[in-house]
């Protein structure tokens, strides 16, 4: 998983750049690789564009982690939360106490719910709320007398956060070996990569199939009355903007009605407009009984995330509470009434804007650029949905071989992007795109172009190897 420096920077600010080194432990970074390149120094960002402190300007075509939907600066949304620190500090949810702004977002993620969902859990991350809905899944296997119901099964290529349960959950081995993890109990099935994983003539709905066969499998082999539920996010982003193959959702689904497992969706980084859709669910008829999201929540201007739970979960989780005092979980800043009251404002800007349907009108302009790419040697496949795209890295586009991972083709993308102004993700060999959702269709089509420079000089590199 690529997205920060790799190869060499250039110490334009030589205090920030030997401070850096000598002070701060970067995540997902090699850290002694770290050591010997340094930082990029990024100072501020306006509309889609990020700066260093060189005074270079880059396109960011991840919208940082997918997360600054609005882009860079809101003076608008920065005097709300000035206006909300001055009234409300911070108070807790706790024990009943309650305010203002988390009721106005609760009820406003209520009525935005892509299916009836009957109450909000307000956290402060995607791994929060990852963990904390695996806890609120055993509560109510819990509340209704079946404990054995323990099991999680996620997907290869899912990413779920990094807590200790969140990365349990997350499909993706690299992100375990060194920590003794995954926690038992956590099963993660088949990717859905079709270009990488279908049989030689198999349809996405035959391959779909297959994978809905295999989670039936693995539930039998388990035991179903082992099984607590399903965590899915709608386009895996980690496996690179990965988005479902045709008809897998709804086959997956009547699996789980079948044995009676939970659904959890994973609306991260699709919630808010991402895929054309309010919600990933939506565009791809998800009906979870628990939706986690965060990120655009609040455009990540503030940290913040949310919890939806249907009634069917709420009513065992509220008795359950009372059987036992009290529902005995809360982070302190749970509820943050000023990271709420960004959020809220944010909703708000979304819907003047009308943000699921401006996104779909630059659907057709983005996967056009990105079937503009396919003719690149690298290139072995794209795929897109909203503004979410992914584009599939091959050594050799006949067999789809891929590089060995000693040439680090991710990394080689990823610097001669930067060396064109263009901030690229790759992950899993794919290049994963998720842009602001304020990008005009300029902006999209530079984002083909700088990345179409980007692989002509990475496959000039490597032919020079
Ligand atoms: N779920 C998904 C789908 C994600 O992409 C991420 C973060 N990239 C998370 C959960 C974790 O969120 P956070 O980093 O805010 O904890």
């Amino acid at each position: 998983d690529y997205g920060g420096p790799t190869i060499m920077n250039k110490p334009s600010s030589l205090t920030y750049f030997e401070r850096d080194m000598a002070s701060v432990v970067h995540p997902q970074t090699n850290l002694l690789k770290h050591l010997q390149t340094g930082p990029t120094i990024v100072t501020h960002g306006e509309g889609v564009y990020v700066y260093d402190d060189a005074g270079d300007r880059f396109l960011d075509s991840g919208a940082a982690l997918w997360c600054n939907s609005l882009g860079y600066g809101s003076e608008r949304v920065a005097r709300v939360a000035y206006e909300a620190m001055q009234k409300l500090t911070y108070f807790q949810l706790f024990r009943g106490y309650s305010h203002g702004p988390a009721i106005d977002l609760s009820e406003r993620l209520l009525q935005i719910a892509p299916v009836p969902m009957s109450k909000v859990l307000l956290q402060c991350s995607g791994s929060e709320a990852n963990d904390s809905a695996v806890k609120i899944v055993w509560y109510y296997w819990h509340g209704l007398g079946k404990p054995e119901r323990r099991k999680i099964i996620s997907r290869q290529g899912s990413y779920h956060g990094s807590t200790c349960v969140a990365i349990s959950l997350t499909g993706n081995s690299s992100y375990h070996k060194s920590f003794g993890l995954p926690f038992d109990g956590f099963i993660h099935v088949d990717s859905l990569n079709y270009y990488r994983s279908a049989k030689p003539g198999e349809t996405e709905e035959q391959f779909s199939q297959r994978l809905a066969d295999a989670l039936e499998a693995t539930i039998l082999r388990e035991g179903p009355e082992t099984v607590a539920a399903f965590w899915a996010d709608p386009v895996q982003g980690n496996a690179g903007a990965l988005p479902p193959p045709k008809g897998y959702f709804e086959k997956v689904q009547a699996v789980l009605k079948k044995y009676d497992i939970l659904f959890v969706a994973d609306e991260v980084i699709c919630g808010f407009g991402r895929t054309g859709s309010m919600w990933g669910s939506q565009t791809y008829g998800l009906q979870p009984d628990i939706i986690t999201c965060a990120k655009q929540l609040s455009a990540a201007m503030l940290p913040i995330s949310a919890i939806l739970m249907n009634e069917k979960v709420f009513d065992v989780v509220k008795n359950e509470s009372n059987k036992q005092g009290a529902f005995v979980h809360g982070f302190t800043y749970a509820g943050h009434p000023v990271a709420a009251s960004v959020a809220l404002e944010v909703l708000k800007i979304y819907d003047e804007m009308d943000i699921a349907a401006r996104v779909k009108s630059l659907e057709p302009v983005f996967l056009q650029q990105l079937d503009g790419l396919t003719d690149h040697p690298l290139v072995g496949a794209v795929s897109g949905v909203g503004l979410i795209g992914g584009v599939e890295i091959v050594k050799d586009k006949e067999t789809r071989a891929s590089f060995d991972a000693g040439v680090d083709i991710g990394g080689r993308i990823v610097e001669n992007a930067r060396k064109n102004g263009l901030i690229l993700r790759v992950a899993s060999n794919r290049i994963a795109y998720s842009p602001p959702l304020i990008i005009s269709e300029d902006e999209i089509v530079d984002i083909g172009t700088r990345t179409r420079a980007a692989l002509d000089d990475t496959l000039a590199e490597v032919r020079a190897l």
